[in-house]
């Protein structure tokens, strides 16, 4: 009988800084001859899928030949808050792991045989590894984790029983015992303990139950067969050569790809946008621009600011006279309601002029790369940095929360491609901060020919012969292998 051919099953956690990523990776594997199934969570399929949809088109047209989308429930009801990390996570651990399970057994059974046949491996988010790594253990398959942020972080996960042991987390509940920083090894980013995730939750409760979690994370994900990371190798050399399980094959390359739409029409492939972008009337607008002229100012999915700080930046972005594209969602102002608080007339002075354009969501990469961006005045969230770095894009960097904090280090500190966006006693971001910082980055040569150094190495690393492209290359050998790594080591 012949094997069968290699179907990945690849599961995202639940937010849009871990979807696209993974389904830029589905695509990937799609490339190397894999059939895929993407287990979005239920709310998140449907988001992608009417994000992703044109008007014309039918579902059916919707995934790539070989991805097929399908949609499992998290377990929380309709109308529940789904930025609340823990519950959403302790949740989808307990409803999801059964149903895929089920997923797994039942492509064996023919269930599934018109779509790739039985599942042979699993590519889970390092963050739903706790569950679906055990999964892949339960049913027999190879598996993956997969960390879509910085190695830097992951070995801080990976470091969890040291840090205990060092007596730098309390082994209860994580939080900071003596000293406020640490570092893995000397040539790694010094972190802050405060900045670890289940530290930033804001309840004690919260935080010991996402402790726990994570922790059990690392014992199944040590167990798995590879452990991958979307950076690249010259980004964080001291991390990878301290922790060599963990494999970059980074930056993925999200948000660009195309498909043969209706009528033999290039359009653009589903790469799991929440949102639909406003792709032609940023692209358009873009393209009024001059070269290298345009502030480009997105601060992810997640990031909320205070009413007052909302409109600091405005302010500085109005003072900063250059022309901008700020994506603006509607959920961005803490409190707002939706409604944003704008400065009086800035709208209608924005318009009025054409020099600003605001959006409630934008196609990320497709901006970064136009020639008419000069600077991203950005969150620091992981994709974010890599995309930014990939396009040779100079940072305004202000970060938030956890691990952007460790992400504006690298930028500022360690690669010096980037800024940092620093508060003034009140806590505010002034508007004249913002412009003079906009204009130091657009003035510093020395600052362009760093980040043309980076791309070039995070491009080089995801081309044949790159380290990320070889990396990813003996990733899909081994998982294409028939017999399970147990039946090798008997
Ligand atoms: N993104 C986008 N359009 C926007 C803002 C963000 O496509 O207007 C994408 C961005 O390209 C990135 C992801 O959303 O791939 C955000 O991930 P990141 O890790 O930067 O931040 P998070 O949302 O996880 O805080």
């Amino acid at each position: 009988m012949a094997p069968p051919s290699p179907h990945a099953l690849v599961i995202p956690y639940p937010a849009q800084g871990h979807v696209i990523p993974l389904l830029e990776l589905a695509h990937a594997l799609v490339d190397r001859g894999f059939t895929v199934t993407f287990a979005n969570s239920e709310f998140n399929h449907r988001r992608v899928v009417a994000a992703a949809m044109p008007e014309s088109e039918s579902p059916t047209l919707l995934g790539r030949r070989g991805i097929r989308l399908v949609a499992v429930p998290d377990g929380m009801g309709p109308g529940e808050d789904r930025n609340d990390i823990v519950r959403l996570t302790l949740l989808t651990a307990e409803h999801m792991a059964p149903r895929v399970e089920d997923l797994i057994r039942r492509s064996r059974d023919g269930d599934g045989g018109a779509e790739g046949g039985p599942i042979t491996c699993v590519v889970a988010d390092y963050n739903v590894g706790a569950w679906a790594l055990d999964v892949a253990r339960r049913t027999g398959v190879r598996s993956a984790a997969i960390w879509p942020a910085s190695a830097a972080v992951l070995a801080s996960l990976l470091s969890i029983d040291k840090l205990i042991q060092d007596k730098i987390i309390d082994p209860q509940d994580g939080s900071a015992l003596s000293q406020g920083t640490f570092q893995l090894s000397p040539d790694m980013p010094v972190m802050q303990t405060s900045h670890l995730a289940w530290n930033c939750i804001g309840n004690h409760d919260g935080q010991e139950a996402l402790f726990r979690y994570l922790r059990a994370g690392v014992r199944a994900v040590e167990e798995c067969d590879f452990i991958l990371c979307n950076s690249f190798h010259d980004a964080e050399p001291a991390t990878f050569a301290r922790f060599p399980r963990i494999v970059p094959v980074g930056p993925l390359l999200t948000g660009e790809r195309r498909r043969r739409g209706s009528g033999g029409k290039q359009a653009a492939a589903v790469v799991g946008h929440f949102w639909r972008p406003e792709d032609g009337a940023c692209m358009a607008w873009l393209n009024a621009q001059a070269a290298r002229s345009v502030v480009y100012v997105a601060f992810g999915s997640h990031t909320m600011f205070d009413a007052r700080q909302f409109r600091e930046l405005a302010l500085g972005l109005e003072l900063s006279g250059r022309p901008f594209l700020w994506v603006v969602r509607p959920d961005i102002v803490l409190g707002g309601g939706g409604i944003h608080g704008y400065p009086d007339g800035f709208l209608d002075r924005v318009s009025a002029t054409g020099r600003g354009m605001v959006v409630a969501w934008s196609p990320q990469q497709r901006v970064l790369a136009h020639p008419a961006v000069a600077c991203f005045v950005s969150h620091c969230g992981w994709n974010s940095t890599m995309e930014g770095v990939r396009n040779g894009v100079p940072f305004l960097a202000w970060p938030y929360f956890t691990d952007q904090f460790v992400n504006q280090a690298y930028i500022c500190d360690v690669w010096k491609v980037g800024l940092p966006a620093e508060a003034d006693e009140s806590g505010v971001v002034t508007k004249e901060h913002i412009a003079s910082r906009v204009e130091e980055l657009m003035g510093d040569a020395g600052m362009r020919e760093r980040v043309e150094d980076m791309k070039r190495a995070a491009r080089g690393s995801v081309t044949r012969g790159g380290s990320s492209h070889r990396n990813f290359d003996m990733f899909v050998q081994a998982m294409k292998r028939r017999e399970s790594i147990d039946s090798q080591n008997n």
